[in-house]
């Protein structure tokens, strides 16, 4: 079978590239190796998929190349995708800090790709398994060999759209790094990013003991080149910490995780200084545990204060003060790990961009052949900005093939 587009992933990129190409009047085929597409978009969001964010901008993504995401971005904005969910009729709302929501199910983006797909003739062969894929060179009709499960497909232009490696229960696999490395392009180092972080130790009892507990603050990374700082809940596991905060500084922590530290500031909404609200509360004759519960958790408050939690504030020196207001600002957390691909959003790195063109996401040495999603070395912060890089890229190499 010859087509001009093979798309390798049914996933949210390759489904909505087979769309783009198709409504340019090419033929085109998507291979999917599980027995049914947007497996990932179907669990995202919690069921509800937070398709995109409003205010999406390269700042909001990792990528060694930092300017690399700014043309695709740019050529396929969080409103060019609202207006074809609005097309579609799909409910949706603002939940916060920008993020867009299906009000039903994340399976009516599933259906909306689909059936955009339908509408333009783009097919989609369901398990499908790619066993093999060689250049040829077949009179410039077809530059790419694919053999799967259910035949063989040439094609002139292939895409390779099967994702990162997190998530490897709903068919996660390696096939666009080593199809990249195949091709004699270079792949970044690769970890998961948007993850859980584990512990050991007294943290890891401490996190067991407040299991449940959600805690606003805000958390950066240590060091020099910390990066952002995220105003969320943290949330604490069994296994340690989790929650919007936690997942979204997973990504921005060196390498190795064992070994750095994130830094919260537990009382995010007081004036820079928390001494003089500490020394102030010194004539009400409370105790500590209970002060603080004022504005913590309570069950927090009670764990954090540790042997101190009934001791009289008006017993606290102003230097016990002064180190206390300290803690509160920045208390520290050693990670020993994470919870792995198994528990990440995302994969950090991919096929490296240097390898690629910004606007097409064609690979530089081998015409025809091109990455898009999440196998990318483009990582987007928590809140739909990896689905709008999703739609983005496949929609620069969708307007290329
Ligand atoms: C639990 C969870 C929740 C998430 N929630 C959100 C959210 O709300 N908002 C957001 O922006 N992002 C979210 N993400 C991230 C988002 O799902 C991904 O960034 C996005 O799906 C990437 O799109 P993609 O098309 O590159 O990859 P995918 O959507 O993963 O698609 C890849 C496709 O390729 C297929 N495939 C893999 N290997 C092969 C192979 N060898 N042969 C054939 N097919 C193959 C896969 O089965 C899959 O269908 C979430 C991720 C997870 C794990």
């Amino acid at each position: 079978m010859l087509v001009d587009v093979l798309v390798l992933g049914g996933g949210a990129a390759g489904l909505f590239c087979a769309a783009t190409a198709g409504a340019r009047g090419r033929s085109v085929l998507v291979l999917e190796h599980n027995a049914r597409v947007g497996q990932k978009i179907a669990i995202s969001g919690g069921g509800r998929c937070n398709f995109t964010n409003i205010h999406a901008a390269p700042e909001n993504y990792l990528c060694a190349q930092p300017d690399f995401p700014k043309s695709a971005l740019a050529r396929y904005t969080p409103a060019d995708f609202v207006a074809l969910v609005e097309k579609h009729g799909v409910r949706y709302h603002e939940k916060k800090l920008g993020q867009l929501f299906c009000d039903g199910s994340s399976r009516e983006i599933i259906a909306l790709l689909t059936h955009e797909c339908a509408d333009v003739g783009a097919q989609v062969f369901t398990d499908c398994k790619v066993q093999a894929v060689e250049a040829v060179n077949h009179d410039n009709t077809a530059r790419f060999l694919v053999r799967t499960n259910r035949g063989v497909f040439h094609a002139r232009s292939l895409v390779v759209a099967t994702g990162g490696l997190s998530f490897p229960k709903l068919g996660a696999s390696d096939l666009a790094y080593r199809l990249a490395r195949q091709f004699g392009l270079r792949v970044t180092r690769l970890r998961a990013g948007l993850v859980p972080l584990t512990f050991a130790g007294d943290t890891l009892a401490l996190c067991q003991e407040l299991s449940g507990v959600a805690l606003p603050c805000v958390v950066r990374a240590a060091g020099e080149k910390s990066g952002p700082a995220f105003r969320e809940n943290l949330l604490f596991t069994h296994r340690g910490i989790s929650g919007p905060a936690v997942l979204q500084i997973s990504s921005y922590l060196p390498d190795h995780v064992a070994g750095s530290a994130l830094i919260c500031d537990l009382l995010p909404d007081a004036s820079p200084d928390a001494e003089p609200w500490l020394r102030a509360a010194r004539g009400r004759d409370a105790q500590l545990a209970n002060f603080l519960a004022e504005r913590l958790p309570a069950r927090f408050a009670v764990a954090f204060a540790g042997a101190a939690a009934a001791r009289p504030l008006r017993r606290f020196s102003d230097a016990e003060l002064a180190a206390l207001a300290r803690r509160l600002r920045a208390w520290t957390l050693r990670p020993s790990g994470t919870e792995g691909y198994p528990k990440a959003e995302v994969t950090l790195g991919g096929v490296d961009t240097r390898e690629l063109s910004s606007k097409t996401l064609e690979a530089r040495t081998v015409p025809g052949l091109h990455f898009i999603g999440e196998c990318v070395d483009v990582t987007g912060q928590l809140g739909g900005y990896n689905f709008q890089w999703a739609w983005a890229s496949a929609h620069a190499a969708g307007e290329a093939v």
